[in-house]
């Protein structure tokens, strides 16, 4: 079984690397916008503080460890039908958000349509066929989405931004915001550059009502084996002019929080990445106990956990995160949703039954919520 992994692993590593070869984009830093970024250096963006990485050798360790857990459900999770109102018609005034599985979600606010870090392929990978499945259906596909005013993306990872959706969605997307060297890959795909809004981190845009920020994360970025760090990561700030959004891209626990909850809180609703962690690499990706606190630094209100459920992308259980970050959000009075895969919430929505339960008859809270945390 491990060699088949191995055979399997190293076939697509070689795929990969021929298509990177293709895919990927250079950034000789002769752009003067990345140059004048605080965190540009050396040809590279960096993170404020200094981050770890697990070596392959201790991945694979970790790996064999963890062959026994189930990392997937045991069939497909089904997706609950989206609501018509959300497809069609004008877009909520209010603040309300649609799962559309890992981090993409469906944001309604000022009568405005956002869609988040769009992935909805079968894989989330540079190959369509090897690299991690979904486990969970798209909630919907592309024809199914209404016009859509704004995409916001927090970094170039392929379960984040994906060729195929993004040029099946370029006919009806307004504009697309996103971070310091992602807009050039955005272009070269076909989408027009007017349509492109590249930020640094804590710049602003005016998008209809709403202003858009993007915010710092602690991450990296890279879809080759050459272009590593040669774009940006960010989490992203929506002020309406009545209720605010955050959303976390991908990130570890940093400081950064604290200043962004400062400078743009208190927030209604969070989308918080919660999943995908490991302590063999402890600061690129929270915990949940981490992910809960940095609800609490950005000041938010309702909290709503994004980028679980989806892809197998760690070695976890599959539930884990939602388990974890219900128990810990109970213990410590953060009002939590945890929609499935399609439904629509709102800051005020209850707390949903745990749904995910019924796809897996053996998931006991008690046995997986006491891992240490890494922070
Ligand atoms: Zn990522």
């Amino acid at each position: 079984m491990l060699f088949f992994s191995l055979v399997l692993l190293g076939l697509v590593l070689a795929m990969w690397l021929l298509f990177a070869r293709r895919s990927t984009t250079r950034h000789t830093g002769r752009d003067a916008r990345y140059a004048s970024s605080p965190v540009w250096r050396d040809g590279r963006f960096r993170n404020v503080a200094d981050t770890r990485a697990g070596s392959l050798r201790g991945v694979m360790r970790e790996f064999w460890a963890n062959r026994g857990i189930r990392r997937k459900p045991r069939s497909p999770l089904p997706v609950t039908p989206v609501r018509a109102d959300v497809l069609s018609g004008p877009a909520s005034q209010a603040l309300q958000v649609t799962w559309l599985g890992h981090s993409t979600t469906l944001i309604e606010i000022d009568g405005l349509r956002l869609l988040t870090d769009p992935v909805l392929s079968e894989r989330a990978s540079p190959v369509p066929f090897a690299g991690p499945k979904r486990f969970t259906p798209p909630a919907l596909t592309v024809a199914q989405l209404p016009h859509i005013d704004a995409v916001l993306l927090s970094h170039d990872h392929f379960d984040h931004l994906d060729r195929d959706t993004i040029r099946a969605l370029a006919g009806k997307v307004g504009r697309f915001y996103t971070t310091l060297g992602v807009g050039r890959r955005l272009i070269a795909w076909g989408i027009a550059a007017d349509r492109v809004v590249e930020l640094d981190w804590w710049q602003e845009a005016s998008f209809g009502s709403l202003t858009l920020a993007a915010t710092p994360a602690q991450h990296f970025s890279g879809r080759g084996l050459r272009d590593g760090n040669s774009t940006l990561w960010a989490s992203w700030v929506v002020l309406g002019t009545q209720e605010r959004l955050f959303f976390s891209g991908d990130t570890g626990m940093h400081a950064g929080f604290a200043e962004i909850g400062e400078r743009y809180g208190p927030f209604d609703l969070t989308l918080i990445e919660c999943g995908a962690y490991n302590e063999l690499w402890p600061d690129v990706h929270m915990q949940p106990e981490q992910s809960i606190a940095a609800h609490q630094l950005v000041r938010g209100r309702t909290m709503m956990p994004v980028h679980w459920g989806t892809f197998d992308l760690a070695m976890h259980r599959w539930d884990e995160p939602a388990e974890r970050a219900r128990a810990l959000a109970a213990e410590q009075g953060v009002h939590l949703v945890q929609p499935r895969p399609g439904e629509t919430v709102r800051p005020d929505s209850t707390l949903q039954a745990p749904w995910w339960r019924v796809f897996e008859a053996d998931s006991a809270p008690s046995s997986i919520h006491n891992k240490e945390s890494a922070a």
